[in-house]
């Protein structure tokens, strides 16, 4: 993620200004470093660093903080509106009929995200169909079609033909129920004349209403460049961010979003198709200062809930807050986790788990693979309610029945009941960070 580390080290400078009445220049310097350390890591351009710095240190020594706001709060406070600054706002994209062509590198991500965007929409309730123009990569039309049928979304392509601008110009025709049409186009390893021209040319046939540039969380200041000469042939409208669970940098797409002066739209985070996330600034903020975002969590929740088909979908994240947590209760984060994608991602929203406390963590208490969850299942179908609302019953008789009556191996069921309570064990903590902290984190989110 970019800026990965931002949050733990600034965490940890904040800290010290804990009990302080007021704040020196010195403790502002001292937060400035480590915020440019972990932006110029994170490959983010000097320049826009320098200005973040400029605004975070006027802002924190010239304005009066609120009365009953402590230093730390109202420093904390200003870096992350600062940052939500410095990332911009996001791309405007309406939920209504539409035709969107994305452009970027050879292996930036497009294919992918095209198929990601489409899942996106159809989660919206629309319909949305991909159009595969890549005819140079051979691969591109096989793995184009599979990931819209992962998405089961609608595909057209035609690998028989190596006119791009044709197949656009029936992949349009072909399509015209769809309300959102998602162009792919081919890439380069580098950008030439020619890849402009087919771009210009399939723009053209198109008329796209936003054209997206899609460019590799890894890629450092070159994207800048790059991201210069799509603007000047076709205008970018936004940036799709590819690969963020790769790699702790980013800065090369904020840098082409500040050239090109648009804004972000999407970030890919994996490389199936629900690996895909709007851009939302404050959100994103929150998670890299390990605030986590409850927004996102509530969303990817819900979607979940209507997946699975839950009846009794009234599981709210906060559920986890309070009270016992029962096998019931791991049962039915299981199955709406296994549709959320991975249980760290989705551990990293929840406020104050984003940071330092899933590495307390022992490794496979997250582990839960889908083989070992299917099992559990047949397990828990296995154990009476008594069991199930108070697992500590479960002694050694109890397990060889439910061994026998599941069919799994005592040593699953021992599993099941250790990985219970370890997930116990870490809500408890989750419980006793204090309430304060709690309280003041949602604030500032719904600030
Ligand atoms: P294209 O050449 O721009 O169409 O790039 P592709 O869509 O084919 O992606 C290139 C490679 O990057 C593929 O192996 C994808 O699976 C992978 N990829 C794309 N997006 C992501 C992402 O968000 N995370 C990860 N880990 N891999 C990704």
């Amino acid at each position: 993620m970019v800026l990965d580390d931002l949050g733990s080290s600034l965490r940890g400078t904040l800290d010290d200004l804990r009990g302080k009445s007021r704040i020196s220049e010195e403790d502002i310097e001292d937060i400035v470093k480590e915020i440019q350390r972990s932006l110029l890591q994170a490959d983010v351009d000097v320049g826009l660093v320098q200005d973040l710095s400029d605004g975070i240190k006027s802002r924190a020594l010239d304005e009066e903080p609120p009365a009953g706001t402590t230093p730390r709060d109202w420093v904390l406070r200003i870096v992350y509106e600062e940052l939500v600054d410095l990332v911009g706002e996001s791309t405007e994209i309406p939920l209504e009929n539409q035709t969107i062509m994305l452009a970027g590198l050879y292996g930036s991500g497009k294919t992918t995200t095209a198929a990601k965007m489409a899942w996106w929409f159809s989660k919206k309730g629309l319909r949305p169909a991909v159009i595969q123009t890549d005819t140079d990569r051979p691969g591109a039309y096989d793995q184009s079609k599979q990931m819209a049928d992962n998405a089961e979304v609608e595909f057209y392509g035609d690998e028989d033909s190596n006119d791009p601008v044709e197949i656009a110009r029936e992949g349009l025709a072909a399509t015209e129920d769809a309300d959102v049409r998602i162009v792919d186009t081919a890439g380069r390893d580098g950008l030439n004349e020619e890849l402009i021209d087919q771009i210009e040319r399939i723009g053209a046939e198109v008329q796209p209403d936003r054209n997206l540039l899609v460019i590799d969380a890894a890629m450092g200041q070159s994207a800048k460049d790059q991201a210069q000469e799509f603007e000047d042939a076709i205008g970018i409208d936004g940036v799709a961010i590819t690969k963020l669970d790769g790699t702790a940098k980013g800065g090369g797409a904020l840098a082409a979003v500040d050239q090109t002066d648009s804004t972000i739209a999407f970030l890919g985070t994996g490389e199936t198709v629900k690996d895909i996330e709007r851009f939302e600034p404050s959100g994103f903020i929150s998670r890299l200062l390990g605030m986590g975002d409850l927004k996102q969590l509530t969303e990817r929740v819900e979607r979940a809930m209507e997946e699975t088909g839950e009846e009794e979908g009234d599981w709210e994240p906060e559920d986890m807050m309070e009270g016992s947590f029962t096998l019931k209760d791991m049962r039915k984060q299981m199955e709406a986790m296994n549709n959320m994608g991975p249980l760290d991602q989705v551990m990293d929203m929840i406020p104050g788990l984003g940071g330092g406390l899933m590495d307390q963590l022992p490794d496979d208490a997250m582990d839960v693979t889908q083989e070992r969850m299917r099992d559990f299942e047949v397990i828990m179908d296995s154990m009476t309610e008594e069991e199930l609302e108070n697992p500590r019953v479960v002694g050694q008789s109890r397990t060889e029945r439910i061994a026998r009556g599941s069919g799994k191996p005592e040593e699953r069921i021992r599993e099941l009941l250790q990985q219970h309570k370890q997930m116990d064990q870490m809500l408890n903590q989750f419980q006793g960070m204090g309430e304060g902290d709690m309280e003041r984190m949602m604030q500032q989110m719904q600030q």
